[in-house]
C-alpha cells in the first residue's frame, strides 16, 4: 500500500476508473493491460491493497497467491491456447510503477524474449 492514496488499481476495482475487466471474483478482478506488451496481456490483482509486492503477498497471504496463479492460467487458457508467462514486477529497478501487487499474463503469440 502507497501513502499516496489509493492505487490506480484500487480506483478501477471500486469502478472510479474504467478498464476492459475479463474477470471479477471475490478476491480477485483481471483486466486488459491499456499498454499491451503482447497480443493477449492481462493483469491479475488482488482486491486487496494491503500487498505492494509479490513477496508480501506469498508472506501475508499465500492462499490469495496461490488462486492468483489458478486464476492466471485459467485465463490464459480462455484468452490464448493456454501456453503464457506470468511476470511480477516487483520494486521499482525492475519496473514496478502501480505498487499494489499484480501479475502481468502474457499470452497469445509471444516474441521470444518478450517481457513486460
Ligand atoms: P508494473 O509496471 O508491473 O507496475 O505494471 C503496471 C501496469 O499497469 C503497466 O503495464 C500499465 O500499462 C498498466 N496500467 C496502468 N494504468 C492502467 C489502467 O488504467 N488500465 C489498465 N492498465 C493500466
Amino acid at each position: 500500500m502507497t501513502t499516496d492514496g489509493p492505487s490506480i488499481f484500487t480506483r478501477i476495482i471500486g469502478g472510479e476508473i474504467p478498464a476492459d475487466v475479463v474477470l471479477d471474483t471475490e478476491r480477485l478482478i483481471a483486466f486488459r493491460d491499456i499498454a499491451p506488451q503482447a497480443p493477449v496481456h492481462l493483469l491479475v490483482v488482488p482486491k486487496t491493497d494491503a500487498y505492494a509486492t509479490v513477496a508480501e503477498l506469498a508472506a501475508g497471504d499465500p492462499a490469495l497467491l496461490a488462486e492468483l496463479v489458478a486464476t492466471a492460467s485459467a485465463l490464459a487458457a480462455e484468452h490464448a491456447d493456454g501456453d503464457y508467462r506470468l511476470v511480477f514486477n516487483s520494486g521499482p529497478a525492475a519496473g514496478q510503477t502501480v505498487f499494489h501487487v499484480h501479475a502481468h499474463v502474457l499470452a497469445g503469440g509471444l516474441e521470444e524474449g518478450t517481457l513486460a
